[in-house]
């Protein structure tokens, strides 16, 4: 298995466990993704004040949209686009595991999983971040 963005998201050992996000937290704790080292969007501090923080891929839905024509012609639709609030803050646009019509409620809990998006030439799965609904209990 090889993973598509590795600078993105963590690979976790176990198929089952939720991937990390590589993002970063300030100093004066406001949190981001992705990691970057120019400085705190809120406060602008840099330097050291800025560090990597692994945040986990769960959160709540804000928005989603399917899309049914894209320009792209690697781009095969349809598939639906989600904006996730993370627990840790962030909110990160991702792609559904899977295509679907019903639309998903705002709020809906999502988690990230990693999901087969191709193989490589020697026929290793290659694998990229999206997010699914977790089932309500
Ligand atoms: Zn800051």
């Amino acid at each position: 298995m090889r993973t598509l963005k590795p600078d993105l998201y963590t690979t976790p050992e176990s198929p089952t466990s939720v991937p990390e996000l590589r993002g970063g937290r300030c100093r004066c704790g406001y949190v981001f993704f992705p990691m970057q080292s120019y400085g705190c969007e809120k406060c602008g501090l840099t330097g050291e004040a800025v560090t990597p923080a692994l945040l986990r891929s769960e959160g709540s839905l804000t928005a989603s949209a399917r899309v049914l024509l894209h320009a792209a012609k690697d781009r095969t639709p349809p598939f639906v686009v989600v904006a996730v609030r993370l627990d840790a803050g962030p909110v990160v646009r991702s792609l559904l595991d899977r295509d679907r019509a019903e639309q998903l409620p705002i709020g809906t809990r999502m988690r990230g999983l990693l999901t087969e998006v191709g193989k490589a030439d020697d026929g290793e799965a290659i694998v990229d971040l999206r997010f699914t609904p977790v089932p309500s209990a």
